[in-house]
């Protein structure tokens, strides 16, 4: 069966709402949330725009900073250190990629690990190794929430991560050793891949390759999720698993589009949201 991203995507918002509604209500806060944007990428553009959409529909009060590509590193510093001090801001995302003239890394490690609504920061990366609270970065967070939305049982259960990134594979790892699964984490070094992955009751595919998972590979019953975004020759966009034979073996597989993708943003709404709660707490 298919695992309807846009549907569940609708239910955090509808979550996110009711509870941003409670908060103002109880305590009168708003969440917060800043966007800053640096130089004119348009993809950036409308990532950006989408947050903000997004902010409205769910009653978080958005802010965008635009600062020109040329603006200075100091500058962007500056711009950090008051929202990190702004008490009526609870998330702080700095929109990537950033121009070259700027250390990215300096940039992030700048915003307040309490505000830090991306999870992105070494401090949230850390505490996330280490099982203790802080902010879980968006897209691997909506992975977890995919699989519970279809009641898939982790503990004990043999999941295979492709993609050892910082910001999907080694998060999402993480996030379902926590959860008691036997994770092993594919790369493009890994040997055997076919094998690893056709041993997989989870598969969850983070590769930016086009069907490099293919749908023979998949253990019969596998629940398999898809982070990919890959835009093919034809302008059509495709995910890392080849989804058409891969659904003939899956109990679940979510689809590109309309499967992760919808996730990311309403995760990031949820930080938010989360962010506020903690700063009445
Ligand atoms: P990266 O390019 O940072 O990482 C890709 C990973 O895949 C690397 O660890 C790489 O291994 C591994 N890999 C590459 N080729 C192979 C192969 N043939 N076999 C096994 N492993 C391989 O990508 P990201 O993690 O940033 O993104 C992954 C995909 O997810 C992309 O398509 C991206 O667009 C999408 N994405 C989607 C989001 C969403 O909101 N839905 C959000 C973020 C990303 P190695 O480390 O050895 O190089």
């Amino acid at each position: 069966m298919i695992i309807d991203g846009k549907a569940v995507a609708q239910q955090v918002r509808d979550e996110v709402r009711l509870a941003a509604r409670r908060l103002r209500k109880d305590h009168g806060v708003v969440p917060g949330l800043a966007v800053v944007l640096v130089g004119d990428d348009p993809a950036s553009r409308v990532y950006v725009r989408n947050k903000e959409k997004a902010c409205a529909e769910v009653g978080i009060r958005s802010v965008e900073h635009l600062l020109p590509a040329s603006v200075p590193e100091h500058e962007l510093l500056d711009l950090i250190a008051r929202l990190n001090g702004d008490p009526a801001i609870h998330g702080i995302l700095v929109q990537l990629p950033l121009p070259e003239h700027i250390a990215s890394a300096r940039i992030l490690e700048a915003v307040s690990p309490d505000k830090d609504v991306d999870g992105f920061h070494p401090v949230n990366q850390g505490l996330l190794l280490s099982g203790g609270e802080g902010f879980r970065p968006c897209t691997p967070l909506g992975v977890m929430r995919m699989l519970d939305s279809v009641g898939c049982a982790l503990k004990g259960r043999n999941a295979v991560v492709v993609g050892r990134s910082n910001i999907v594979g080694k998060p999402v790892a993480l996030m379902l050793l926590e959860r008691h699964a036997t994770v092993t984490l594919c790369h493009s070094r890994t040997a055997d891949l076919a094998g690893e992955v056709g041993r997989a009751e989870v598969v969850v595919a983070a590769v930016g390759k086009a069907h490099a998972i293919r749908g023979e590979w998949i253990r019969p019953g596998a629940v398999v999720i898809d982070v990919g975004i890959n835009r093919l020759p034809t302008g059509k966009l495709a995910g890392d698993v080849e989804f058409v034979a891969a659904r003939e073996r899956a109990s679940w597989i979510s689809p590109v589009p309309g499967g992760v993708g919808p996730m990311t943003i309403c995760m990031l709404l949820s930080n938010t949201l989360l962010s506020a709660r903690r700063s009445v707490a």
